[in-house]
Formats: structure tokens, C-alpha cells, sequence
């Protein structure tokens, strides 16, 4: 890799660092711009005589850092992580710190509401919550009376969504549709499964690595606060890093080595290292013997992957193949081949995460520091509604029996085939549609499809924090506490500190303070609605705190028990690296990784890890990759004044050499056009730099909010998710891969096509 210093330089700030900002640099400088921000300036002083209120969670981003708020006369004024935590510490992300922002932003929702307009384009009148109930109660009941239960569709996220997800499953509904699972992390989890027989999501031991390989994981871009850490630890104990991306991401920038890899060529290049490590005995002979079923078929399949047709293949140097395997050979077992997350790429996702899983097979990267571990984690309790024995009907399973058709799908319903039945009313008709804390008009590709969907209800009930874009489309919009005013289900409050000692914690989200206005919490209004729908027998917890106390039962705890010890119980853990002697274990059909799986065979799928080449951009068009921003977590956070400060909208990077060619620069304000001459509502401006490749275009995720309610994010940037004219359902698991669109640039109205 060649680079300019001044540029590496420039490059480095504008990521890992960016994720660091300390909260009194982002309030000086929100502060310091008029009309930026409408938060109050905060006089010198105003964190003195405050009160600390422990039991704190964060949900900025789903992460669950534990934090502490300072708090003077019943205001928050500052948020702190928790001293007490084993996990983020006593740090909290910009985001985190954000939080503020977000608990007092005017423009959060604050009462019921009935939308007395057009879905799309609402006029909202304050109503009040037996009204809202009411309505809501009546309307599902209507549909569930002309339709069954199958007449409701749920699309749903965040800790909050589990109560009233319950609830409905306990109805009978089956169109359940979680975006966690269909546009991010779905294929990682079911590909690792089938062939580990376990899903590692992020549990690798990193700090305590020789080596570490990402495959388009953009950590310190992706900021997980305890993770990030972990990355840096790693780093810091000399772990050598190899960043595959298109692009010199912040984790890129912190490499030693970086391979520029042409944009839906990762499988490629995955088997091609593979090939080579197989053919020159670089790889943990007795570990492939003992624990994994099919090397010689692996051998035999990836041999056409010679050095010179990966390098081809992937636009690289075939000696930085040789470099990549001489690194993680070199220091094998200990290497962590990240298993990544979001993985709704290029529509082969399924295959490349089995492949990343069978190159840590190969080098036994398992059960041991620096491997992927199995973390021993503390358990917590659920709560059930009653278990109902519905009677058989097939055409309530119509839906399901078409989803059979991904056999290796997550859980819930492939969102396409729901958004097509919602549409088509075939299989049968859906009509009434519950949207819980999700924004699915950012998330599912196909912008105008999910709109004709939602268009087509009889009624649609959405409950959030913020009016988000989707709260446009409600006929009921009802307002719900945030995490620091609301007790929450206990998600991942169990994890294991991966320091010297082992240990584990929990800690459940308490409340730092009440609510504000009318908001409320999820199991109120779940509970609320069952009562009028003739459940009030069936409810099976009267408040979040019953809730939260009946799960924290079974590590015998309860809310009053974890207030007193600040909001977090810590106990010793077990270390998750085998001891020795020890041999390990895997839960697949065969009881060991399967690098070649009967399973898949049998369905008529790919049985070895399988690249299948991905269509071309047309003349003039680049590849669109999306990514995160450090101080954002997608739309989510984009109304928050302190973080929208820092980022206001999402530069679009486009590499220095066609810049010239196409006579942009450096912060000229363009839109994108994409291949079926789809243009952005919103703009955005250029950052013209070497760190990414000609054929690609890159933009971070979640901008371009279109709901003018959210006055601070309102119209920022280019929302790269109504770019996504095309999503390529892959057939395993039904998700759509994202990042099969190209764009060109458009500037002063004329469109400019990209140099080849
Ligand atoms: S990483 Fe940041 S936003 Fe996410 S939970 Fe932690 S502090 Fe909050």
C-alpha cells in the first residue's frame, strides 16, 4: 500500500478518533453555532452539586454500555459511564454522552396522536391514551375478526419491542419481521451456526490475538464502545491487523496491512487464501483432523482459486495473498478472524461468512486467546404470555410455508415476502401492520415498495421514540419513554470482562428519571391494549418492574438488590479457552464444523463455501457501499443537535484520481443517481481521497431523514437506503444483499458518469 503521509493523516482523525470526542468539545462547539442547535447553552458550573443516579443503560446504540446520570433539580445534566462497569468503564461513546440531547429534544414525541391526514403527508391531533387504546384495541380486533390473526403483520426492534412481540405471537400472529435479523446480522448468525454449530457474534478474543483479520468490519467507524476497546487492546499487545475493504476505513487506517479488495470479491478472495494456505501445509493439521468434516472436498473445491485468479479476481497483488497467509499462519492458533455483523452485502453472503468460518476452522482459531470463544455468560429469566394451542389452519401457515422456501433463514418472516403479501394479499390478506421501534422505510431496501405496503393497511398503529420517518405513515402514533426514563427487558446485561480475570455482570436498565409529557412504556401499552382485547387474564406482568424483577430472579437478584449496588452485580466468571486436555465440542448435524455440510447439500444448496461473481457496475456507475458513521447510529440518532453538530450529513467519499477526471472537488455539493435513474432527494458534499477505490462510491447509513418533525436531521445528506432500487434475495436465508446498486454523481443538476 502506497499513501501520502498528509493524506494517511488526514484519513486517521476523520475515524477512530472522531468516535473519542470528550462531551465538553461537542457541547462547546454545538453551542458555539446559533441556529445549529436549538439546546440550551450550558453555563460553566451547571454539572456542580448535581446528584449521581445509578442503573442506568444505554440504547443509543443497542451495545448496552452502563452509565450514571448527574442530575439537579429533577433535570439530567450529564451522563457518565458507570464507574462500576467491567465493561465500557467509566467512558461513554459521543453518542452516549449524546443522550441528553435525546431525552430533552423538543421534537420527541410527547402525546398520542391520531394522524387526521394522509398516511405520508399526516395532520396530527393530540388525542388522549384511552383513545389511542381504544382505537387501537378496536382496529386490531377488526382485522383479527375479518382476517385471523394472520391479518396483522409486526415489524419490530430494540429491548422494549420484546414484551409487545410476545404478546402478539401469543395472538397467533405469524408476520413477524425483525430488521436486525433481514438487513443486518441474519446470514452471519445462520451461517456460523451451520458451520459451528454456534453463533460467536462478536465474542473474539481480540485483546489477547497475534493477529487479526477483518473482511470489511469497520471497527472505530462501528463503535461498540467495550468492543472498540478490545480492537485497540489487541493492537496494542502488537497484534498484527489485516483490513480487507474497498475502502481505508478507520480500521484500515490502523493496519499493517490493507488489501484493497474489488468491492463483492471477498469469497474470492477468502478461498483463494484458503487454496493457498491448504496446498502449502499452512494451516493446523491435527485441530482440521480431529474437529472438522470435508478438508479433502474443501481442498479439491477451492483449488481452482489459484493465487493468480484470486489476485484477477479481486483487483490485488497475488504476493499480498501470500502476505495475508504468512501472517495468519504465522501466528495461528491465536488470530481473530472477525466473524463480522451486518452482513446484507451482495446477495452471496450466506457462502462468504461459511467461508470466514472455515478459514478460523483451519487455523484452529477456537477456544483459545485470540480465537473466537465461547463466552459463559450469567442467565436472566423471561416472561411468558400463556402458551395457546391454536388449531391447525393451512392457510394460516401459507406465509410461513412460502418462507420454507429459505431453508436456512433467521427467525421471523423474510420481509420481502411479507411486504409482497401485504401488497398482493396473497397469500392471504394482511391488513393491519404494529411498527415498534424500528424505521423500516431506512432499513428494507425497495424505498417505494415498503410505501405501497404500509399504504395498503386498513390501519397502521406505530409506537417510537422520535418521529422518525416511518411515524409519517401512522394512523395512531403513541409515544414511548426512552431508555433513561424506562425500565427495559434484560438483553445482553450478561457478558464476560475479557480482562485477566473472567468475570460476568448484570445490569437491567433502570430508569434515571420519570417520564416526560404523556410518554410511556411498552408493557403499560401492551397491557393496556390486551385489557380491551379480552386478555386481561392472560397479561402476565402488571408493570415493567414486575417485569424486570421476575427476570432478574434467576440470578437471584432483584431491582431492589441491584440499586444498591449501583446499578451493576458483578460475580467471578469462568475463562472461556479450553483447559488442557480438553477437547472441544460443536453443536452441528455432524458434531463437528462442518466445512462441507450434507445439510446444505441435501436442500440443493452450495455444500463448500461458494463465491458467486456479482454483476459489473454499467458504464459511468460506481458501486454504492454504505457504512456507519462514529457519532451516529443511523437515523436514529440524526435529530440529536450535539451529534448532528459533529456530523451533520454523510460526506461522500470518491477517489482522488476520478474527482479529477469528472472536475469535482474536495466539498462540492452533488446528489446520486442510481441505475434505474433513481435521484437523491437530499445532497450531500464530497470528500475527494485515495482511500477508496474508482469503482466505488462510499456514504455512511441512515441520512436524508424526510420527516420535517425532525427539525435538527431534517433533509441532511443523502439517504443511501432510497438508492437500494434492487436488493438480491439470496436463496439459504431470504435476506437481501444491499450493495448490489451503482450510482453516479450529479452535480448542478447534471449528471456526471465516473470513470471507468
Ligand atoms: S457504544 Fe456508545 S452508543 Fe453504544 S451503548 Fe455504548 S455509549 Fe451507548
Amino acid at each position: 500500500m502506497t499513501m501520502n503521509l498528509t493524506r494517511r493523516k488526514f484519513l486517521q482523525t476523520a475515524s477512530i478518533a472522531a468516535a473519542g470526542i470528550p462531551l465538553s468539545k461537542v457541547v462547546a462547539r454545538a453551542e458555539s453555532k446559533p441556529g445549529v442547535t436549538k439546546a440550551p447553552l450550558i453555563p460553566p458550573g451547571s454539572f456542580k452539586d448535581t446528584k449521581t443516579v445509578t442503573g442506568g443503560v444505554c440504547e443509543m446504540c443497542f451495545w448496552r454500555c452502563q452509565l450514571v446520570g448527574k442530575l439537579k433539580d429533577g433535570v439530567l445534566k450529564k451522563l457518565e459511564g458507570n464507574p462500576k462497569s467491567i465493561d465500557n468503564g467509566q467512558a461513554l461513546c459521543a453518542r452516549g454522552n449524546s443522550g441528553i440531547k435525546l431525552v430533552y429534544d423538543p421534537d420527541r414525541l410527547k402525546y398520542p396522536m391520531k394522524n387526521v391526514g394522509e398516511r405520508g403527508k399526516p395532520k396530527w391531533e393530540k388525542i388522549s391514551w384511552k383513545e389511542a387504546m381504544d382505537t387501537c384495541a378496536s382496529k386490531l380486533q377488526d382485522t383479527i375478526k375479518n382476517h385471523g390473526a394472520k391479518g396483522i403483520g409486526v415489524w419490530y426492534h430494540g429491548a422494549s419491542a420484546h414484551y409487545p412481540t410476545a404478546f402478539f405471537e401469543f395472538l397467533g400472529v405469524p408476520n413477524l419481521y425483525e430488521p436486525a435479523f433481514y438487513q443486518c446480522r441474519g446470514q452471519t448468525a445462520m451461517a456460523m451456526m451451520q458451520t459451528l454449530g454456534f453463533v460467536p457474534n462478536e465474542d473474539v478474543d481480540m485483546p489477547n490475538s497475534k493477529a487479526m483479520l477483518l473482511i470489511g468490519t469497520h471497527i472505530g467507524e462501528n463503535i461498540h464502545l467495550s468492543h472498540v476497546k478490545n480492537f485497540l487492546k489487541g493492537l496494542e499487545n502488537g497484534s498484527k491487523v489485516v483490513v480487507v475493504d474497498p475502502r481505508f476505513s478507520a480500521a484500515a487506517a490502523k493496519a499493517h496491512i490493507w488489501v484493497k479488495i474489488k468491492p463483492a470479491t471477498d469469497t474470492a478472495f477468502l478461498l483463494g487464501l484458503m487454496n493457498y494456505m491448504i496446498g502449502k501445509g499452512m494451516y493446523n493439521k491435527s485441530f482440521v483432523k480431529k474437529h472438522c468434516l470435508g478438508i479433502n472436498k474443501l481442498t479439491k473445491h477451492v483449488s481452482e482459486w489459484t493465487l493468480e485468479k484470486t489476485a484477477a479476481e479481486c483487483d490485488i497483488p497475488a504476493s499480498q495473498i501470500e502476505e495475508v497467509a504468512k501472517v495468519l499462519s504465522e501466528n495461528a492458533p491465536n488470530v481473530s478472524i472477525h466473524p463480522g455483523r451486518h452482513s446484507a452485502w451482495y446477495g452471496d453472503d450466506y457462502q462468504r461468512v461459511r467461508a470466514n468460518a472455515c478459514l478460523t476452522a483451519l487455523l484452529g482459531a477456537m477456544d483459545c486467546p485470540g480465537g473466537i470463544v465461547r463466552i459463559k455468560r450469567m442467565s436472566t429469566g423471561h416472561v411468558h404470555w400463556p402458551e395457546v394451542e391454536y388449531e391447525e389452519d393451512p392457510e394460516d401457515l401459507a406465509l410461513a410455508e412460502l418462507a420454507e422456501k429459505y431453508p436456512f433463514r433467521p427467525p421471523g418472516t423474510p420481509p420481502h415476502l411479507m411486504r409482497e403479501t401485504m401488497i398482493s394479499g396473497k397469500p392471504y390478506p394482511i391488513k393491519s401492520l404494529v411498527v415498534w421501534g424500528t424505521n423500516s422505510i431506512k432499513t428494507m431496501p425497495q424505498q417505494e415498495e415498503t410505501i405501497k405496503a404500509i399504504k395498503n393497511m386498513d390501519f397502521v398503529m406505530v409506537t417510537d421514540v422520535s418521529p422518525t420517518d416511518i411515524t409519517m405513515w401512522a394512523d395512531i402514533l403513541l409515544p414511548e419513554a426512552c431508555y433513561l426514563e424506562r425500565y427495559d427487558h434484560i438483553e445482553k446485561g450478561t457478558q464476560w470482562n475479557q480482562g485477566d480475570k473472567p468475570q460476568q455482570f448484570v445490569a437491567a436498565r433502570m430508569p434515571l428519571i420519570d417520564p416526560m409529557f404523556e410518554r410511556k412504556d411498552s408493557v403499560w401499552m401492551i397491557n393496556e391494549l390486551a385489557r380491551r382485547m379480552g386478555h386481561t387474564k392472560d397479561i402476565p406482568v402488571q408493570t415493567q418492574e414486575e417485569m424486570v424483577d421476575h427476570m432478574l430472579e434467576e440470578a437471584d437478584l432483584s431491582i431492589a438488590k441491584l440499586r444498591k449496588l449501583d446499578g451493576i452485580y458483578i460475580q467471578p466468571g469462568e475463562s472461556p479457552y479450553l483447559k488442557p486436555g480438553e477437547e472441544p465440542t460443536f453443536d452441528t448435524e455432524s458434531g463437528k464444523i462442518e466445512l462441507y455440510s450434507e445439510e446444505l447439500e441435501d436442500e440443493d444448496f452450495a455444500s463448500l463455501p461458494t463465491y458467486t461473481k456479482s454483476e459489473e457496475p454499467p458504464k459511468g456507475y460506481a458501486r454504492l457501499i454504505y457504512g456507519r458513521s462514529p457519532v451516529h447510529t443511523f437515523n436514529r440518532t440524526s435529530n440529536n443537535a450535539w451529534l448532528a453538530h459533529e456530523a451533520p450529513e454523510n460526506p461522500l467519499w470518491l477517489n482522488d484520481e476520478s474527482a479529477g477526471k469528472m472536475g469535482i472537488k474536495d466539498g462540492d455539493r452533488v446528489f446520486l443517481e442510481n441505475q434505474d435513474g433513481k435521484r437523491s432527494a437530499g445532497s450531500t458534499i464530497v470528500k475527494v481521497t485515495p482511500g477508496i477505490r474508482k469503482d466505488a462510491i462510499f456514504i455512511a447509513h441512515g441520512f436524508g431523514t424526510f420527516n420535517p418533525a425532525m427539525t435538527v436531521g431534517y433533509d441532511k445528506g443523502i439517504d443511501d437506503n432510497s438508492l437500494n432500487s434492487i436488493a438480491k434475495i439470496e436463496g439459504e436465508t431470504g435476506v437481501g444483499g444491499m450493495r448490489i446498486n451503482f450510482v453516479r454523481i450529479v452535480k448542478d443538476n447534471k449528471a456526471i458518469d465516473i470513470p471507468a
